[in-house]
């Protein structure tokens, strides 16, 4: 009896976080559950990320990371401008991004939340220009914006239970309470292990990615070839946890973004005011982005 009311009171009290924690994320409307404070997940992820980066070997090549910089920032200032004329509030306000370059042959690259961004050395050759880096680094971006990773955590603190007095669920269950934070900023138990965002947000960055490289001057149709390569790539491999695990199947990928992200950000481009042809001539040279694996 008391066991049945008690958890009809957790039930009840479940719900009334869903109604309370309900957002919603900018574009594409969708409505979502996140109640954590976005400052209490960031002031927790800069210091995950940036752990992270000093165990990391971290790339040397001034030309790589000045384009990887180039590029993240060159698409935070487009939606961020983009965001002020439409007077909504600033996405990323108080974010401190940062764009790091690691030494490492996985085809990947991630985010955590309050704008701190990897990019792996081994996603280069797939990459192939500075439009396919766009769409990866616009990917990316998207996770920060929709805030992906306040929402896995979130979900996996009220599927625990915890409900949303952090304090106490941090007192009471600090090793599990920790282990979700981790996993908001898709940390695994083990060091340099990336956790993969569910499918929906996936989908979702894949969209709000693509209308950021546009917003950015970067024709979006370059995000089509990037996926096709990204999954040419994975053929026969072990699959990259960010890019690929939890990713749509590649041929619902494609279609979507041919048939439904493409068009969409080209409107976006438009309305924030991009003229003419994607800035292609701004391509590096050739020695940073190595030729495609086979
Ligand atoms: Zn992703």
């Amino acid at each position: 009896m008391r066991k049945t009311s008690g958890s009809t009171i957790m039930a009840l009290a479940g719900l009334l976080v869903v109604l309370a924690g309900c957002s919603e994320v900018g574009i594409t409307g969708r409505k979502q559950l996140n109640f954590v404070p976005a400052s209490m997940v960031t002031s927790m992820s800069v210091q995950q990320y940036s752990q992270l980066i000093s165990e990391s070997k971290l790339s040397t090549d001034a030309k790589t990371n000045a384009l990887v910089r180039r590029v993240g920032e060159r698409i935070v200032q487009a939606v961020a401008e983009y965001s002020k004329t439409r007077s909504d509030q600033d996405p990323f306000a108080g974010y401190q991004w940062e764009f790091n370059v690691i030494e490492d042959p996985q085809v990947n690259a991630f985010a955590m939340p309050g704008g701190k961004v990897a990019v792996y050395t081994g996603i280069l050759p797939v990459a192939q220009s500075e439009a396919g880096l766009a769409a990866v680094i616009g990917h990316e971006i998207a996770h920060v914006y929709a805030e992906h990773g306040g929402e896995r955590l979130s979900q996996g603190l009220l599927a625990q239970g915890l409900g949303t007095a952090l304090d106490v669920a941090l007192q009471k269950q600090p090793e599990q309470t920790r282990s979700l934070f981790m996993s908001a900023y898709g940390l695994g138990s083990q060091v340099g292990v990336l956790l993969p965002f569910s499918r929906v947000q996936e989908t979702e960055a894949d969209r709000l990615g693509t209308i950021f490289m546009a917003m950015a001057g970067y024709d979006p149709h370059e995000a089509v070839g990037l996926w096709e390569r990204m999954a040419a790539a994975s053929q026969g491999k072990a699959r990259p946890p960010e890019f690929l695990s939890t990713h749509p199947a590649e041929a619902t990928r494609i279609k979507k973004l041919q048939q439904e992200f493409v068009p969409e950000a080209m409107e976006y481009a438009r309305k924030a005011g991009q003229k003419g042809p994607a800035p292609t001539s701004q391509l590096p040279a050739p020695s940073i982005f190595p030729p495609a694996i086979k």
